[in-house]
């Protein structure tokens, strides 16, 4: 499981970054992967008002669950990825 946030605490980077930089290093730690957003990494979102800006760059899959960017949606009305998208309507 990841914990972004957990780990830059850990190795003592966390102090040193400015909300820009640990927001960017969650995204790049989720993108491209179907981890879950763990609860801390969830909780440094919200305190520090950056989910909405976490929201605006990446987005979960509803079918696949894999995080992807905006604007690679299937359907642009709804969160889910292309390939999932192109299985629902290749039958
Ligand atoms: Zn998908």
């Amino acid at each position: 499981m990841t914990n972004v946030v957990e780990h830059l605490v850990k190795i003592g980077h966390i102090q040193n970054m400015t909300d820009q930089q640990i927001l960017s290093e969650i995204i790049d730690e989720y993108q491209g992967t179907c981890q879950f957003l763990s609860d801390s990494d969830i909780n440094w979102l919200e305190e520090h008002g950056q989910l909405a800006a976490f929201d605006e760059v990446l987005f979960e899959c509803e079918v696949c669950g894999w995080w992807y960017e905006i604007g690679e949606q299937g359907d642009t009305d709804q969160l889910i990825c292309e390939s999932c998208f192109d299985e629902q309507f290749d039958e």
